[in-house]
């Protein structure tokens, strides 16, 4: 059995009965697109597609962390995207965009509003038109209310499917039902990336920006998803679909041309670029590291160790580790509550589980508070123990568990995994630091392979592909006067 999956069926499962309700409230509403003004079959209201996106944000803020150690950066992406939306269809909205802190490139569109860009894309755009783009693109899933259309959609189909009915054609889109963190998975349809990517020409310009920049944005953003690969969080290609090359068919289809003002193009570059100078760049330390099977997270000062043999992954700052068997698992997760006390008490008050009796241990330096419980998942009996650690204001929660007929073997690798807790000392914190980006201006013409003395050839090949230059660039040279993006070593 495999426990992390199931964990998400289950999260599925609660929506779908939480839904139940407000299909009966809401029943067979129609809205009109404000983007299209065309009348579409929808299921929530504006107010409720609000509350859907801030309650997702709070969840997306507390597993993948905001961007915060440049006020300035995050300001100037803020500014833009409000200036952008207020020029959109739909100004009233609470919007609000946002950096997160991760390296995985990629910008995600929440209903109602909530946008936000990675760290990992700010590195590699290149002017102020392509950040527009990206903004333009994400604002324009929500005018035209794509993500809120395809969870219509899919509870329409759940409801159609009870009913024996076969009411929608699926030849477009993917829908998945989706609450809180599992709108990030929803994928938009070819159709409407398109329509996004229309809008972000459409709005661009009226912030007096070069629409061309989104086409020059896209063509970076596929580069770059496709050689940097897979991370723990989705990357821009897996949610925004690119199958055949698309920035040609938006230039062509709206008669866009590059720019060919030099002057205009320089400050364009000069707004942007050197606003990004000391950016984070690539995976952050100090935000959770897997060696081996340790896990080492220094923001909140913490590591644990898993049994030999178990897989590890890190999604943001959770990490599910399993068992050869996939018959126990580990989570760590950053709980809601502000409080180990809390914690507790949503635990034992959760309906299913039963609760024993809880007791403190001192894990390594971590007051740490455990308790056993016993609850079913998906009708498979389930046992283990729960930590909560209490870490920097929120609570890190520790939960250990296995089949409840296989608990006996599995007992003590699931116990030792949380007396393995330690906190981590002020040297070893000081010890992880990231790299960063360094931007620089050219005073006269230079090679990449020059200003990067010592850099591998994979290393160089990155470096031309955050600076939008062809993979074997290092050698060609520079004009002086153009803005150069560098990586530096902590
Ligand atoms: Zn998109």
């Amino acid at each position: 059995m495999d426990l992390c999956r199931r964990r998400r069926g289950a999260a599925r499962r609660a929506w779908s009965a939480g839904a139940l309700g407000l299909i009966v409230l809401v029943l067979g509403g129609c809205a009109t697109n404000p983007v299209t003004g065309q009348s579409q079959f929808t299921l929530y209201t504006e107010a409720e597609e609000i509350e859907l996106g801030l309650q997702a944000n709070r969840e997306m803020l507390q597993n993948y962390g905001e961007y915060t150690e440049d006020p300035q950066l995050s300001a100037y992406v803020s500014q833009l995207g409000l200036a952008m939306a207020a020029q959109s269809e739909r100004p009233d909205l609470p919007w609000a965009f946002r950096i997160l802190d991760d390296e995985a490139i990629n910008a995600l569109a929440l209903p109602g509003g909530q946008i936000y860009v990675t760290r990992g894309l700010l590195a590699y755009l290149g002017r102020e038109s392509e950040l527009a783009g990206v903004l333009g693109h994400e604002i324009g899933h929500v005018t035209a209310r794509h993500s809120i259309h395809g969870l219509s959609r899919d509870l329409a189909l759940s409801v159609a499917l009870e009913a024996g009915l076969v009411l929608l054609d699926e030849e477009d889109a993917e829908p998945v039902a989706a609450l809180g963190l599992e709108l990030l998975f929803l994928k938009f349809s070819r159709n409407q990336e398109r329509q996004a990517d229309g809008l972000a020409v459409r709005y661009a310009p009226r912030v007096g920006l070069d629409p061309y920049g989104t086409v020059d944005a896209l063509r970076i953003l596929a580069q770059v998803s496709a050689a940097e690969g897979e991370g723990g969080f989705p990357t821009w290609l897996s949610t925004h679909p690119d199958p055949d090359r698309r920035w040609h068919r938006l230039a062509e289809e709206n008669g866009l041309a590059p720019v060919t003002d030099a002057a205009a193009l320089v400050a364009d570059r000069q707004r942007y670029v050197s606003r990004l100078d000391g950016l984070v760049v690539g995976e952050d330390p100090r935000n959770g590291v897997v060696e081996g099977q340790v896990y080492t997270q220094v923001r909140d000062g913490f590591q644990i160790a898993f049994p030999p043999g178990w897989t590890i992954e890190r999604d943001g700052r959770s990490v599910v580790a399993a068992s050869p068997g996939d018959d126990a698992a580990v989570l760590l997760q950053h709980g809601p509550e502000a409080s180990v006390q809390e914690a507790e008490a949503a635990l034992v008050g959760e309906e299913g589980v039963t609760t024993g009796r809880p007791w403190n241990e001192s894990l390594g330096g971590l007051p740490t508070r455990l308790i056993g419980f016993d609850t079913s998942l998906d009708g498979t009996e389930v046992r283990g123990y729960v930590a909560f650690v209490p870490l920097g204001g929120s609570v890190l929660k520790v939960i250990a568990l296995s089949e409840t007929a296989r608990f006996p073997s599995l007992q003590n690798p699931l116990y030792g995994t949380i007396r393995s807790l330690r906190k981590l000392g002020a040297r070893e914190a000081a010890a992880a630091r990231p790299e960063r980006l360094r931007v620089v201006r050219l005073d006269r013409p230079a090679r990449l392979r020059d200003l990067a003395p010592g850099a591998t050839a994979a290393e160089l090949e990155r470096l031309a592909l955050l600076n939008d230059l062809d993979a074997g660039a290092a050698d060609l040279p520079l004009a002086a006067g153009r803005w150069v993006k560098l990586r530096v070593a902590p």
